[in-house]
């Protein structure tokens, strides 16, 4: 029987993930809460409500269908009770203006795929393939693995982008059939690290120092501002990637998108220094991992 995860996402045509034209599959579910979040919708594991009001043509449809009466109209305008909401997309399915989107649907394994290989002609001349993002795509280690199994019966490039937090046997089991790790390294110091993710950086290096005898690793860094934008901070983290023999460092200049995700699920956006990283810094920043003999690519 075909493998069942929680899938938010596909993007097809992604340059940006790997090598060549690459299919993205995100699966819903993440145990980090990094602050400036750029897909909040990909936190919990079960499905979200996207609602944009600045959508709405006002045609009442998700009121008659909305059990929980989330939905009402008063003096002749239609407002959105958030509380009462328990994200059943029952709404979704009528809203016709896409003002209200559901994030977060199961697929079996065969869906993915099905989705996956409309794309075969693209992959084959760039070689391209399937990137597993997310949230974190090896909190769904099985259906990860199956898919990724399934990726190479069909001949496919494989990549996973992943924050390295998750048990030891979660990686090692998807390594067979993965060409490559995307991985995400963002602080050296764990109390910084645990102030803004949540979590602290142990068990993320660990795996990396694991991971690195037996697959080939990219590693993802954000620039964030006010958590890691300083020379000091790129330089820690450039020389500790280069020690372990990695080649390539990709820094991924922070940008507000999360800001408004959050607001349309009906969240408040918890990163404070909400500043965009202008040209020159970057340019400072990879200059000093470049320092490191590492290549070098700003934004993937
Ligand atoms: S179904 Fe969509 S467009 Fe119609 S009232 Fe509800 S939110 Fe607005
Ligand atoms: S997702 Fe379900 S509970 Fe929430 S507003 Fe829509 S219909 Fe109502």
């Amino acid at each position: 029987m075909s493998e069942k995860g929680m899938v938010f996402d596909i993007q097809r045509f992604s340059i940006h993930d790997g090598l060549g034209i690459r299919t993205l599959v995100f699966l819903k579910g993440c145990n980090l809460r990094c602050q400036w979040c750029f897909n909040p919708e990909s936190q919990r594991f079960k499905p979200d409500l996207f609602f944009q009001p600045e959508k709405c043509i006002g045609c009442q449809a998700c009121i008659k269908v909305c059990p929980q009466k989330a939905i009402i109209i008063k003096k002749s305008h239609i407002f959105f009770r958030r509380e009462l909401c328990k994200n059943c997309g029952k709404c979704a399915e009528v809203c016709y203006a896409e003002a209200r989107v559901i994030k977060g649907k199961e697929m079996s394994t065969d869906e993915v795929i099905k989705e996956v290989i409309k794309d075969n002609a693209f992959y084959s001349k760039t070689k391209g393939g399937i990137t597993l993002g997310g949230g974190e795509p090896l909190q769904q280690s099985n259906f990860a693995l199956s898919i990724l199994k399934k990726c190479k019966e069909n001949g496919l490039s494989t990549a996973i982008e992943t924050s390295g937090y998750v048990p030891w046997e979660n990686i090692e089991s998807v390594i067979p059939y993965t060409d490559f790790f995307l991985y995400d390294i963002k602080h050296m110091d764990p109390k910084v690290h645990k102030q803004y993710i949540g979590v602290d950086n142990q068990l993320i290096l660990l795996n990396l120092e694991r991971l690195i005898k037996k697959a080939m690793i990219i590693i993802y860094t954000p620039i964030i501002p006010g958590f890691n934008n300083t020379e000091t901070d790129i330089n820690d983290i450039a020389q500790y990637v280069a020690k372990l023999g990695i080649n390539e460092l990709n820094l991924l200049p922070y940008q507000n998108y999360g800001r408004y995700k959050y607001n349309i699920l009906g969240r408040d956006y918890p990163f404070k220094n909400d500043k965009i990283i202008n040209e020159e810094e970057v340019e400072k920043l990879r200059l000093v991992a470049l320092k490191q003999g590492l290549e070098v690519k700003i934004g993937g």
